[in-house]
């Protein structure tokens, strides 16, 4: 099963250590109930007895500390094994996957930078327990890094006073080290410095959120740094700025992932309990289309997720296609993940409001995810850049195996400068399409065959390349291509049923119709661009057999999993 299941736990492979870590993460979780869980969420206690947990185990050392600075032999910075970790955490709450996802963020400009001082004390500080946290934001700046105001004045002999604001920074209240972003006053240069010692200098303002994590707002006061604590400095401070975003959005998109499957569970769990008008929930056949589609949609987004890890491993100076398929986990991973809980709570209904539901709080958490770390509008501007080459100007690149290997993704911290994605190139989406003959598949390329059509003939005008939310539709399209594509390559090496990946193009058919309807839609949309996308409209091809399959799959997860009380 691809699903996650804590009671019957598989993530293979996994060598014993790492097993051992994402089994008593379990325990924990499980250890400490749903009541207790539901509790403290509302109540809003800080998560100290997770953090105890995690420094018992060592599990953020173990997981987190790159092999060149590893303290144990089993340390080393594994994606694979990292998502498991994202999935599981998530599955739980959202709050305990939060406090590890800053501490990777934390931890970016430090594992990318020169400073190995403070690389040699991070490890230790890692295996004393010790969390981290990423201060990037400001409160009047938002996305604009350009505007940062935190400053760096220098005093001579390598000492320097920090002042300034920073805001939405989580676990600033309590982390070891506070990896912080600003400017030097005299040149205004970018650099980035770490914070830790909390005498006085360090004012930790408030908490900006109503919530379990604590997500600061913090100031320097005349704070003093000494070149000791400058990580970067110049480009090379922005890049890790933005590549630390890089590695750190990937996981949105895992934590979709585990609250999904969860409420799954639940969904399933009351819908095939309740009895109304002589029939159990699960007969209704609306109710049957709403488990197919979220199962589907839920499958698919971790087929996805797992063939971008492959890819994310594998990257290198020579091979960026993980600057594609990464922001699509980030915007297309989190976007389908709403949209599998708009569909599980038609199931559930009221029963999603209620305080000890999984559910309750799986319905706030899961907005968070497309609007942190670049909206889904800025991950789409980012993307769209890939598009000329992705369909008109395909490379050949060695096949990527499944990378599922023991080894330290070095490259995710030497991933140089941020610039020239235009001329990243892609191996031939055709290749996986062709690979496959299933009826939904086949509408499926006919879609993309004339949208390819309405890009080379019909091109965005200038104008219309202005107007986000026209490239948005577009991006979508474009998204919809990729998404499928690593999908089909990974059917392969999971091992997807025929009728299930048919299942998968069914609502990929539908998504095509509908982005490709926005578009007929727009204001700005050209007659020959309406006609194209006329085109594009499909149906998927029907099958009873297949879809009663699927449901018979989508239902076998009703009694598999609850959460102890
Ligand atoms: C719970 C929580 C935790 C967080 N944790 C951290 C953390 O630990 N560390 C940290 O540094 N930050 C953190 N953040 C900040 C977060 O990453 C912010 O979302 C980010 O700084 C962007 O700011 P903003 O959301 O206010 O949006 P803004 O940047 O103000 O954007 C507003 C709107 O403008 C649009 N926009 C912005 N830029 C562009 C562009 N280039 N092109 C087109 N449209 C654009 C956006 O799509 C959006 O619709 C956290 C935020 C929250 C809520």
């Amino acid at each position: 099963m691809i699903l996650l299941n804590p009671k019957n736990y598989s993530w293979d492979p996994l060598d014993q250590r790492s097993r051992e870590i994402m089994l008593k993460t379990i325990e924990f979780f499980e250890g400490k109930g749903r009541g207790k869980t539901k509790k403290d969420d509302r109540e809003r206690v800080w998560y100290k007895d997770f953090l105890d947990f995690q420094k018992s185990e060592r599990a953020f050392s173990t997981l987190l500390t790159p092999t060149p600075y590893a303290l144990d032999p089993d340390s080393r910075w594994d994606t694979w094994r990292n998502c498991a970790f994202n999935e599981i955490t998530a599955f739980y709450g959202l709050q305990y996957w939060y406090t590890w996802q800053v501490s990777i963020l934390g931890l970016g400009p430090i594992w990318m930078g020169q400073n190995e001082g403070v690389k040699k004390r991070t490890a230790e500080l890692l295996r004393e327990g010790g969390i981290f946290a990423f201060g990037l934001s400001e409160k009047e700046h938002g996305a604009d890094l350009y505007s940062t105001e935190m400053s760096l004045e220098p005093a001579g002999d390598g000492k320097y006073s920090a002042n300034g604001r920073k805001y939405y920074i989580g676990n600033a209240n309590e982390a070891a080290l506070v990896s912080t972003f600003g400017k030097f006053t005299d040149s205004g240069d970018y650099v980035f410095f770490v914070v830790g010692d909390r005498s006085g200098k360090f004012e930790v303002v408030q908490n900006v959120v109503n919530s379990q994590n604590f997500v600061a707002e913090y100031a320097l006061n005349d704070y003093p740094i000494t070149d000791a604590e400058i990580l970067t400095k110049g480009r090379d401070a922005w890049d890790s700025a933005l590549n630390t975003v890089n590695v750190g959005k990937f996981n949105l998109g895992w934590a979709t992932i585990g609250i999904c499957t969860h409420a799954y569970y639940e969904a399933i769990e009351h819908a095939s309990h309740r009895y109304l008008y002589k029939h159990y929930v699960t007969d209704f056949t609306h109710i049957k289309q709403l488990f197919v589609d979220a199962y589907t949609r839920l499958v698919a987004m971790k087929l996805f997720a797992l063939r971008a890890i492959d890819y994310m491993r594998s990257a290198s100076a020579d091979d960026r296609r993980y600057l594609l398929y990464n922001p699509m986990v980030k915007m297309k991973v989190t976007t389908q993940g709403e949209e599998v809980i708009n569909l599980l709570w038609d199931v559930i209904a009221a029963k999603g409001f209620e305080k000890d539901t999984y559910f309750e709080a799986a319905t706030r958490d899961i907005r968070s995810l497309p609007k942190l770390e670049g909206t889904v509008h800025v991950n789409m501007a980012l993307i769209i850049k890939f598009m000329p080459n992705y369909f008109f100007n395909p490379a050949q690149f060695p096949e990527i195996p499944q990378r599922a290997d023991a080894a330290d993704d070095a490259f995710l911290f030497n991933q140089g400068a941020t610039k020239g994605l235009g001329k990243i190139q892609f191996h031939d989406f055709n290749i996986a399409y062709n690979s496959v003959d299933l009826p939904n598949v086949s509408v499926f390329k006919d879609q993309i065959e004339v949208f390819k059509e309405l890009l080379l003939k019909a091109p965005p005008s200038e104008a219309q390349t202005d107007d986000i939310d026209f490239l948005l539709i577009l991006g979508e399209l474009f998204t919809l291509v990729g998404y499928g594509q690593l999908i089909i390559e990974n059917s392969k090496i999971v091992g997807v049923s025929d009728e299930l990946l048919d299942q998968i193009f069914d609502f990929m058919v539908r998504d095509f119709s509908k982005f490709a309807l926005q578009l007929y839609s727009k204001t700005s949309s050209t007659d020959v661009q309406m006609d194209l996308c006329m085109k594009m409209l499909r149906k998927p091809v029907a099958d009873r057999g297949r879809f009663e399959q699927l449901l018979t799959e989508a239902y076998s997860l009703q009694g598999q999993y609850r959460w102890n009380d």
